[in-house]
């Protein structure tokens, strides 16, 4: 692909160019530029804005294609006849110019500033990103540890089964979705994203990463990413400090913030990003104690569904010769509400994953999916999950943290006290009966046949029911014995906010204090925590400290 110029230029966006599935990239770039008329010495550059796989069936057979928008740039004074067709016809269009990731100016207020951040989840990192690249000082401090002695206590929780609430597959670098399968896409359409994306390009993540609609790093890939991450962010003067949790604000004022309280003490700033990800209750009621204020949100609750990998890519890809060039499928199923049932959706699809223990307390149990970047094993698994609101937990801004708080000791309990997780063969679970014979299945720390169907309580069992049914249809087997319910999943998105200001992004009656991600109610997954955490630094770059 070329890059594009620096001459004056135009760039089109040539929209839902389709071709076979084995036939080679580079093709797309070659259609694009006869879709708009271009010789070959009239394309300054080219390259793949968005590619997707449309895997639907057509008269009951897999027609298996990939589309793409293509970006072509020509010459400023570049005009054809198909170019005029296509734009008419809405088939091109000028591409949107790209996010620089710039503030427009730096308020006064922040050019000499201390920022701290609270968080090296991807919402954490890319605010230090942003204010490093503004040359504003930043420490970043964690409760957790740095990757590779992260990894190692991860080993020694499912060695012991005893967890260490500082660090572990929630806390500590990188944040919740250090051990995930990495899935990189948003619902959110953000210019910035870009931007980003090609930050995590530059330490090593493949170049695709920034078109593909389904674009994933995985767990192993993520871990050589994330030093060199570090090291760039060292690099722009950004001082991290591991195994540190912030206990308390300190304030100089009511509302302002001049120091965070940490367990290995005291860190002088002139203004706080707040990014802990949605499993640090503790520290959201430290907090609150202080003053700041938090609102409960409705959130997900729901199980795992794991099923042998080859009958979800026998049911999506088909069995045809072209379906073997691509990697394993994934799915994105929903059951919409009916007579009564709240709808239900299957969520973190992770193709040729595997369930972990997403787990920071000792007894509670919650699990979530992960893989490594080449999808390699033999099992396919995703969440399934409704939404509970006040309806289900009632008022007050912690009741829906109670809420999920019962529900994983349940199932903590239900499987033995020690992490083996509570499964259920979706035949069964639709039957309401405990499931015989041996259950296999990824999850490593083991299973023991529960009544899943009964330990969750009757609304998202209803939920969950309608959707397997639906799911059947999709993927025949789906709800079969070949499905197995593993519980429990509650940690899906975070169940309280933090009221901020919509243009300052200051909370709520504080000066200098900057919720963002995950754990403040902003974001649900690693691209839109990383995008909210570099908008709040760019508010905070552009409007300053209050
Ligand atoms: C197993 C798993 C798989 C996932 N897979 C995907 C996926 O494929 N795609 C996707 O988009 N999303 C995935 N997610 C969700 C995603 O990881 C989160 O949405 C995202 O990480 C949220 O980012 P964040 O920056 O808001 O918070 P987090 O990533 O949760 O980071 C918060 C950080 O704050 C630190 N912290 C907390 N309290 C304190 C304190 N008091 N003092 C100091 N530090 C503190 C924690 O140690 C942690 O490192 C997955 C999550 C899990 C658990």
């Amino acid at each position: 692909m070329k890059d594009a110029p620096d001459k004056p230029h135009a760039t089109w966006r040539v929209l839902g160019l389709e071709q076979g599935v084995a036939e080679p990239e580079p093709r797309f770039l070659e259609r694009a530029a006869r879709e708009i008329g271009a010789e070959p010495a009239q394309v300054l550059g080219a390259r793949i804005a968005r590619k997707a796989l449309d895997a639907r069936r057509r008269g009951g057979v897999h027609r298996l294609r990939f589309v793409a928008h293509v970006d072509v740039t020509t010459p400023a004074s570049f005009r054809s006849a198909r170019l005029s067709r296509g734009l008419e016809a809405r088939r091109v269009q000028p591409a949107p110019a790209a996010a620089t990731g710039r503030a427009s100016r730096i308020d006064p207020s922040v050019a000499r500033a201390r920022v701290a951040v609270v968080g090296s989840g991807p919402g954490g990192l890319f605010a230090a990103w942003i204010l490093a690249r503004h040359g504003i000082r930043v420490t970043l401090v964690d409760r957790g540890s740095p990757i590779e002695r992260r990894g190692r206590e991860l080993v020694a929780f499912h060695r012991t089964r005893t967890p260490n609430p500082e660090s572990n597959l929630l806390f500590g670098e990188g944040g919740a979705g250090t051990y995930s399968d990495g899935k990189l896409y948003t619902r959110v359409d953000d210019p910035l994203e870009e931007t980003l994306l090609e930050e995590l390009v530059a330490c090593g993540a493949d170049p695709s990463l920034v078109y593909d609609a389904r674009a994933h790093i995985g767990t192993d890939r993520l871990h050589r990413i994330l030093p060199r991450f570090r090291a760039r962010l060292e690099a722009a003067g950004v001082q991290f400090v591991w195994n540190a949790r912030v206990e308390r604000l300190v304030l100089a004022s009511p509302g302002r913030v001049r120091a965070l309280e940490t367990t290995v003490g005291e860190i002088a700033c002139d203004a706080v990003v707040f990014a802990p990800g949605h499993s640090a209750r503790d520290t959201w009621t430290a907090l609150h104690e202080q003053g700041v204020v938090f609102e409960s949100k409705p959130f997900q609750v729901g199980v795992r569904i794991e099923h042998p990998q080859e009958l979800v890519d026998r049911a999506q890809h088909g069995l045809g010769p072209e379906a073997t060039l691509l990697g394993p499928a994934s799915y994105a199923l929903v059951a919409r509400a009916a007579e009564g049932v709240v709808g239900a959706h299957s969520f973190c699809m992770c193709p040729g994953g595997r369930i972990v223990a997403s787990v920071n307390e000792p007894g509670f149990l919650c699990t979530n999916g992960m893989s490594n970047s080449t999808h390699s094993s033999r099992w396919a698994n995703a969440a399934i999950v409704a939404t509970v609101g006040t309806r289900e937990f009632g008022p007050g801004p912690f009741a829906g943290v109670a809420f999920q708080r019962g529900l994983e000791r349940r199932f903590f309990e239900a499987g033995g006290g020690d992490y083996h997780a509570p499964a259920q063969r979706a035949a069964d679970f639709l039957a309401r009966r405990v499931s015989g014979g041996e259950l296999r299945s990824s999850y490593v720390l083991g299973l023991v046949p529960g009544r899943v169907d009964e330990l969750l309580p009757p609304i998202l069992f209803d939920a969950i029911a309608a959707a397997l049914a639906r799911f059947e249809r999709t993927i025949p087997g789906f709800s079969g014995p070949e499905g197995l319910l593993v519980g429990l999943e509650s940690r899906s998105s975070g169940p309280v906010r933090m009221p901020r200001d919509e243009v300052n992004r200051r909370a709520r009656d504080f000066a200098n204090l900057f919720p963002v991600g995950e754990g403040a109610g902003y974001a649900g997954g690693i691209m839109s925590a990383a995008l909210d955490g570099a908008r709040t630094a760019l508010a905070l770059l552009e409007n300053g400290i209050g």
